[in-house]
Parts: structure tokens; sequence; C-alpha cells
């Protein structure tokens, strides 16, 4: 199926300011590519401070990108008011409690968006779809949820009622920013299971993105990794996780708990992959080679080439150089 939502080699640069008024410029995200198709989940995979969130941001039209194209439906999305373009892009955030509205009810949360995005005015017809929405996401029984404030739901509570308003707005893609990792390891299971079913039943396009490999294992068919703003690595799952590209992508890999140790390990995230470098003075050439076990001379000056090696999985290093394969 084509895109519904396309970056285009996609760049972001940030002008910053030091505290003695000098300035510099963070390159949090370069040269992105990458498509979402309705019913298709992607995972983009990154440490903090890898670009990702910046990515999503740029996608959920948050910021405007310094170079490159956002496509939505095929069409560039350069002057298409963001409300219309919200209609389609909704975005859910790490942290449900300061994504809602603290002052309102949930019922007030959700009819906002019925009225701004769809017009709807009438109360029983308001009454009706809030109600509809809450059972999408499983609050069940839905009346028992309409009327409390953010502070008395849980945080699972809470973010099932962030997705019910994405939902309200009924787009064709989800941008989800780390949803689950704020949750009780208890309930993210569900939650993913939540997002799989809205994919299923409901052929949104998903882009999860999450500093954890076993979840993108369990949710997704598709997946990207970032390394200091830079993607190093993509394609179908199974090719991605048993066979590796990129020293990167095998060190997340390696460093990731064992799904088969059990659900508890499941999301634990081991993390001893070190600090990544500064977006303002990213190393030349290959971001990783201050990292990498394979780094060679000229992945210190040049930065490598997208390889496609076999049924669409590709990776940027020079360790695949002559192995295109389409
Ligand atoms: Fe390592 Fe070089 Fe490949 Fe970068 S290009 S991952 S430094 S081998």
């Amino acid at each position: 199926t084509a895109p519904i939502l396309e970056a285009r080699d996609v760049s972001m640069h940030f002008t910053v300011r030091g505290a003695f008024g000098q300035t510099a410029v963070v390159r949090a995200v370069e040269g992105a590519t990458l498509a979402l198709r309705p019913g298709g989940i992607v995972a983009l995979v990154g440490e903090s401070g890898s670009g990702k969130t910046t990515l999503a941001r740029l996608l959920a039209r948050f910021h405007r990108p310094t170079s490159g194209e956002i496509r939505l439906r095929g069409e560039p999305v350069g002057k298409r008011g963001d409300r219309a373009y919200h209609r389609d892009v909704q975005m859910v955030f790490q942290d449900p409690f300061g994504s809602l509205n603290p002052l309102h009810r949930v019922r007030y949360n959700l009819e906002r968006a019925l009225r701004l995005h769809h017009g709807v005015k009438d109360r029983a017809e308001l009454e009706r779809r809030v109600v509809e929405l809450l059972e999408r996401v499983s609050l069940v029984p839905a009346r028992d949820f309409v009327d409390k404030f953010p502070h008395e739901l849980s945080g699972g509570q809470r973010q099932r009622v962030v997705i019910a308003r994405a939902l309200a707005v009924e787009p064709a893609v989800l941008l989800g920013d780390e949803p689950i990792s704020m949750l009780d390891v208890s309930i993210r299971l569900d939650m993913l299971n939540l997002l799989a079913r809205l994919r299923e039943e409901e052929g949104l396009a998903l882009l999860y993105i999450t500093h954890d490999i076993a979840s993108a294992r369990y949710l997704c068919d598709e997946i990207v990794v970032m390394y200091a703003g830079r993607m190093v690595e993509g394609g179908p799952k199974e090719d991605v996780l048993a066979r590796p590209l990129h020293p990167y992508t095998r060190l997340l890999i390696e460093s990731s708990p064992d799904p088969d140790r059990g659900r508890a390990a499941l999301f634990d995230g081991a993390d001893e992959l070190g600090e990544p470098p500064s977006l303002i003075d990213p190393p030349a050439g290959c971001r990783f080679h201050p990292r990498c076990p394979f780094a060679m001379a000229r992945c210190r000056t040049e930065a490598p080439p997208r390889t496609t090696v076999s049924s669409g999985q590709w990776a940027h290093c020079w360790l695949l150089d002559g192995q295109e394969t389409t």
C-alpha cells in the first residue's frame, strides 16, 4: 500500500544560545527518510538524544524541517493548515498527566476534540461519542469515567484517555512518543495490545517511538534505528532483529533483555551503551565511529551511504560497501 505519511530526506537544525551569548547549531535530525502505511506499525528505536522525538515532532508538524519534505497522502504538507493536518496526524506523548488538562473532566477533554475537529455541538451526540470513545480504549463501564478528573485516574487510565482524545479526531496516523515508558510495568503490555488492536480494527498507521527493543519486537512490523540524529538501519522487524547489519543495532539488541526470560524482563531495558555523542558538534564521518569496534580510517571522515541488502533491509555502514542487492 502507498504510504500515508512520509519524511523525505528531512533535517532539523536548531540554533541554541549559551550563557555568554555564544550560539551553536544542534543537528538534531539529518537526512531522515521514513514511510508510514495504513495498518502498519513502524518502531523508531534509539537512545535519548538520538533525534527520534524531534523527528516525530516534525511529522506531527510541531516544527518545520530545516530541509527535506513531509508528505501526507503523497502531497507535500508545506501549505496545509495545522488544524487540517492534525485531523489526520495525532501524537500521543510520554507523560499522560501532562497531556490532559488537569482542571477538566475526561468528558471536557474528549468533547473539546470533537467540537474543534468535527464541529459536534449537540449534547446528546457529544455524550454518545464520548462513551463510544472510552469503550474503544477499554475504559469500561465508560460512564464511570466520563466525569472523572485526570488526577482520579491511574497512569494507564490517563494514557487511555489521551489515546481516546487522539481517536476523537479520527486520525489516519498516530505518533506515539514513548507512550508506555512512564506507565507501570504491569500495564505496559495491555497498552501495547490496545495499540495493536487499533491498528487491526481501525487501520491506523502507527509510529511507535521507543528506546526499548523488546517492546518494538512485540508490537511493530518494521524497525528503524536512529543514532545521534541519523537513521542507521531499518527494515522488516524479523530481518533487523535476527540479522542486524549495523554495529549499533547489534549493540542495542545485545544490551536488551532477552524476551524468553519472561514478561517482567521484557521492558526492563538494561542500558550499557555508554553516552551518545553531542549533537552540537557530532563526530565527523559515521557518527558511531568513536564507539564502533570496527571503525576504519574512512569511517572517521566520510558518512556511509545507505546500502539496501535484502527484502527492504538497509543500513548506513562502510562494512556493507559493495553489498547492495536491489
Ligand atoms: Fe562502524 Fe564504520 Fe560502520 Fe560506522 S561505518 S558503524 S564506524 S564500521
